[in-house]
């Protein structure tokens, strides 16, 4: 069973505010399968609580006006932000790093959120802080 949606990966309220379509392409609606399938699943099934996508997929003009890098993984559908409801980012990252799941980029983010990315046949396995 899966508990996540392609739509809830390219929901963006920047994106509704300022009236832009985030629609993924057909190679980052790939890539968010794969982010769903070999990671966000993996996590779901593991940590046993729900997942809050805060950001998933960014459109060019969603990720300009967050101010995102420009060689941003959200922009290809690689990269995915969320939270767990009672959990601190640096939890949820140890919990990660000591399972078998397969991850590009792991990082802790302002202490706020979590960020992961998947890079088929290309993953890292970095883990990192920010902020
Ligand atoms: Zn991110």
């Amino acid at each position: 069973m899966l508990n996540f949606k392609l739509s809830e990966l390219m929901h963006s309220d920047i994106a509704i505010k300022n009236n832009i379509n985030n629609m993924a392409d057909l190679n980052s609606l790939d890539n968010m399968l794969n982010l769903i399938f070999y990671c966000l699943q993996p996590i779901r099934n593991l940590i046993k609580k729900p997942i809050i996508i805060t950001s998933g997929f960014r459109c060019k003009k969603v990720n300009e006006l967050i101010k995102g890098a420009l060689n941003s993984q959200h922009l290809v559908g690689e990269a995915a932000d969320f939270k767990i409801k009672g959990m601190k980012p640096a939890e949820i990252i140890k919990i990660i790093k000591n399972s078998n799941i397969e991850f590009d980029q792991l990082i802790n983010e302002y202490n706020s959120w979590v960020h992961i990315s998947y890079k088929k046949g290309k993953n890292r396995k970095q883990i990192l802080s920010l902020g």
